[in-house]
């Protein structure tokens, strides 16, 4: 008998010709739980990807959110991530979801949301080189996996491309305007693939979307390395 991966009810499994023909797809989560996810549809934000319905007119321009207005009009981030595409909406019931994936180590829970991530992918940026967010070694050892690579081999098979950042310099050596600004960028390009990196088209892998800041910081370090353009994808637009 086959289970939901999040609340483990029984999936009712209905005889059809789809599922006689083997063409109807698995279910992974029951119908109880798949409702309570929440599709980004409607007018979104050409850059992040955020839903412009739940926006007032104040904070959009009609096709970008105020934030991405912002970012772009910093020219040190104009451009840096061409474009992010969530599946879902960031609501309570994803966000107790991620938090049994991630943090509960459910990582078999990352597999719901495989289908619909790879649909998009599809969609928005097939043939791109896959990179996932990577975790500091602490994180990892503490959750044994890191979810973004679990959700970017369900999409294909993902680069290691970018590390976690040692900036070893100490705080008080850094001129006050360093410390203010933060400009070290945690990522760093893994020196072995610097030649998958340099002129391709990339899309990284992450769970969540939330102030875009990871992201493009990333998207930095992959640019700096000659990298043509990059997007990303996630599984949740906080
Ligand atoms: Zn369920
Ligand atoms: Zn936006």
């Amino acid at each position: 008998m086959k289970r939901c991966l999040y609340c483990d009810a029984h999936l009712q499994v209905r005889a059809s010709w789809g599922g006689i023909f083997g063409v109807e797809k698995e279910k992974l989560l029951c119908e109880k739980c798949s409702g309570k996810l929440e599709s980004l549809a409607g007018p979104l934000c050409e850059i992040c990807g955020r839903s412009l319905n739940d926006l007032d007119e104040t904070y959009h321009n009609g096709t970008l959110c105020s934030d991405c207005i912002r970012w772009e009009d910093d020219v040190q981030w104009q451009g840096v991530l061409t474009k992010n595409c969530s599946v879902y909406q960031y609501n309570s019931f994803l966000k107790e979801m991620m938090a049994k994936f991630k943090y509960r180590g459910d990582y078999a829970l990352g597999e719901a949301f495989g289908e619909s991530l790879l649909s998009l992918y599809r969609s928005e940026c097939r043939s791109n080189v896959l990179v996932p967010i990577p975790l500091s070694d602490e994180r990892l050892y503490e959750r044994g996996f890191n979810q973004a690579d679990v959700l970017a081999s369900m999409v294909g098979a993902p680069v290691h491309a970018l590390k976690r950042a040692h900036h070893e310099e100490k705080q008080s050596k850094k001129t006050r305007e360093a410390r203010i600004r933060k400009v070290e960028n945690p990522f760093v390009v893994v020196a072995g693939v610097r030649e998958q990196v340099t002129s391709a088209h990339i899309t990284i892998v992450d769970d969540i979307y939330t102030t875009g800041a990871t992201l493009r910081y990333a998207a930095k370090a992959l640019l700096d390395c000659g990298a043509k353009s990059v997007s990303s994808l996630t599984v949740a637009r906080g």
